[in-house]
């Protein structure tokens, strides 16, 4: 059963739903008459976000785009991801609606105050088996990463083939800040 009542046309009225088949738009049947019929899905709606970024003496501003349901709480991790700058890992310092606040969903935000942490988020893609299994870690942002040096993540034990910069090209030898995405090859 759905959550949310829904219009049925044949009942000419909001009634209760099973889900049937889910997809961009939902196949669903009316529980009242077993009318049988399609509805639209309702996109996740976004709204754009200044964080602004303190790390040691510098604060810059930064903009991303998140689910204006979504509740953010002072002391929670927040991954800023403004698609004109870098990524950075943060931790949610302070937040304004009209005033300060401990928590507030998203939408009624109008600046949210973080402090940059150390780690930094790492996508890293292992081949094994003819399949490509995807991890996400978190590690400090100056740690090193080398193509052709073995790691273990969670549980995989690995020998780095390839690594793609966040701006431009691939390199040997990188920081983990400045790495978009790692290869790896299972040992
Ligand atoms: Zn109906």
């Amino acid at each position: 059963m759905l959550d949310d009542q829904i219009f049925c046309p044949t009942c000419g009225a909001d009634t209760e739903h099973a889900l049937i088949k889910s997809g961009q738009e939902n196949l669903v049947r009316c529980v009242e008459c077993e009318t049988v019929h399609s509805v639209q899905v309702e996109r996740e709606r976004l709204v754009n976000l200044k964080v602004i970024v303190s790390n040691d003496e510098r604060s810059e501003p930064y903009f991303i785009k998140i689910p204006a349901k979504e509740v953010l709480r002072v002391g929670d991790e927040l991954l800023v991801d403004d698609p004109a700058k870098d990524v950075v890992m943060t931790e949610i310092a302070s937040l304004e609606t009209d005033r300060r606040v401990s928590s507030a969903p998203a939408e009624t935000i109008k600046t949210v105050w973080a402090r940059a942490t150390d780690e930094v988020p790492l996508r890293i893609s292992v081949y094994r088996n003819g399949k490509t299994h995807p991890l996400k870690i978190s590690v400090a942002g100056d740690e090193v990463f080398e193509v052709g040096e073995a790691r273990k993540v969670d549980g995989f034990k690995f020998v780095i083939v390839k690594m793609k910069l966040r701006g431009e090209g691939f390199a040997e030898v990188a920081e983990a800040k400045d790495i978009q995405r790692v290869w790896g090859r299972e040992l």
